[in-house]
């Protein structure tokens, strides 16, 4: 089974799908990736620091490509897409590929929250390079402009879990829509 988590940065993606580990999904976040290639130093680390510090998009060719790596290790496996696609140009090619390899995203999981208070209660405590609040908002329009429409593009697969309650509840409706999709296929 293949799940994109989908919703606004801090809107919890991470943290749920961190959980999602435990129940043998295997995480993909871009994010994560593109964080790790900056730690170490890389020349795609270098080329990305200066567009996500000041919260822009990193072009759909490297996060793509850096899907595809992953994803061409296990095909197969059971994947937990966090922070991809966030364009439907990377929704199309994430499609491309999972069928060249006869797989296919099962549920999207899109977490509602409340944008006027994820800055104020989750932004700032999280510390990060990128999470100034001139960033934020940069993130938040791109996501309004750019990735909402990528919601359409999964409208049958979608599924609303209410994302500003406690973690554990998000995680309970989370586990519910899975459930629902196990049953039905
Ligand atoms: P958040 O969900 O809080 O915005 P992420 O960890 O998902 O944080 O992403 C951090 C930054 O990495 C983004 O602001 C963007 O610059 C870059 N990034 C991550 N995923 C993508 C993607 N799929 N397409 C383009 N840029 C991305």
């Amino acid at each position: 089974m293949n799940i994109i988590l989908f919703g606004p940065p801090a809107s919890g993606k991470g943290t749920q799908a961190k959980r999602l580990v435990e129940q043998g999904f295997t995480h993909l976040s871009t994010g994560d990736m593109l964080r790790a290639e900056r730690e170490r130093g890389t020349d795609l680390g270098k080329t990305v620091a200066e567009i996500m510090d000041t919260g822009g998009l990193v072009s759909d060719d490297i996060v793509i490509r850096l899907i595809e790596q992953e994803i061409s290790k296990n095909p197969q496996g059971s994947f937990v897409f966090d922070g991809f696609p966030r364009t439907v140009a990377q929704a199309k090619a994430l499609q491309a590929m999972m069928t060249s390899h006869g797989v296919f995203i099962d549920l999207v999981i899109r977490l509602d929250v409340d944008i006027d208070r994820l800055l104020s209660e989750r932004v700032i405590a999280r510390g990060r390079s990128d999470d100034n609040p001139k960033s934020f908002k940069k993130r938040l329009n791109q996501y309004i402009a750019e990735t909402t429409p990528v919601a359409e593009f999964y409208r049958t697969k979608l599924a609303s879990v209410p994302g500003m309650y406690p973690i554990e509840i998000v995680s309970k409706e989370i586990d519910k829509a899975i459930k629902i999709v196990r049953e039905r296929d």
